[in-house]
């Protein structure tokens, strides 16, 4: 039997692992990789709030007025759409039907993100896709409260953290990929602005409990992470047969 059937999430019958983290750390290059091992796709829930983020900035929709934002928020057509690639299965996010990954990958989209992701009907809106999705396809979700709180009951908790500069430094490799060339400093500057407003904020912040298991990634490199992400998933598989 397939390693992505047989460590089934009790809640819901099919395979979720929870990667949690702050920006820069590398969750989607990891995730990525991981669920193509595990035969799930993988989702990225970052993408989803930027998507939002995107339809505010679109929308000339001042981000502090939370009103506006939930109201917009909760009317969005937003869908997770499995779509097959190179590295695998995504379930790519679709606003109005159309792909958003380039325009919601800049800087102030980022930055537009972190203000608008803290209104909880906005959350809410997003969580209900996300279970959903896991529902239906089982999936590597990465982002910030996927294992404190949109999959709580998965034994597969991963936090991953590294040293804010070398979080920077694959964040600026990251943009650059992607057409943005951007210093260094302002690159670190909005990204510790960024962490503080997630880590901070009332509804589902970013945060990590004794479920999780903690990986240090500042010494090691995407492969080795993968590995361990992955024996120790399948260890959990092993342990509750
Ligand atoms: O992971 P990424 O950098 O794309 O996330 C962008 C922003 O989306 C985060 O800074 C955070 O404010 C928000 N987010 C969130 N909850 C998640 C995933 C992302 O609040 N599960």
């Amino acid at each position: 039997m397939a390693e992505s059937t047989a460590v089934a999430d009790s809640s819901c019958e099919t395979l979720i692992v929870a990667i949690d983290g702050p920006s820069g750390v590398g969750k989607s290059t990891v995730a990525k990789a991981l669920a193509q091992l595990l035969e799930v796709p993988f989702l990225d829930t970052g993408a989803m709030y930027r998507s939002v983020a995107l339809a505010v900035m679109e929308g000339r929709i001042d981000p502090a007025n939370r009103e506006a934002v939930e109201r917009l928020a909760s009317g969005l057509d937003l869908q997770l759409a499995p779509r097959p690639g190179s590295d695998g299965l995504a379930l790519e996010v679709l606003l109005d039907g159309e792909t958003v990954e380039e325009r919601i990958r800049t800087p102030e989209v980022g930055a537009l993100t972190s203000i608008i992701s803290v209104y909880p009907a906005v959350r809410q809106r997003l969580v209900e896709l996300q279970r959903e999705a896991g529902r239906t396809f089982g999936a590597v979700v990465e982002g910030r409260d996927i294992g404190t709180r949109v999959f709580p009951q998965t034994p597969h908790k991963f936090f991953l953290d590294a040293d804010p500069r070398v979080r920077a430094e694959r964040r600026q490799r990251q943009l650059a990929e992607h057409g943005t060339e951007r210093e260094l400093d302002e690159v670190l500057g909005k990204m510790v602005e960024r962490d503080r407003r997630d880590s901070q904020r009332e509804h589902s912040p970013l945060t990590h409990d004794a479920s999780y298991q903690l990986i240090d990634t500042t010494r090691l490199t995407t492969d080795e992470v993968i590995e361990r992400l992955r024996r120790a998933v399948a260890e959990v598989a092993v342990r509750d047969r």
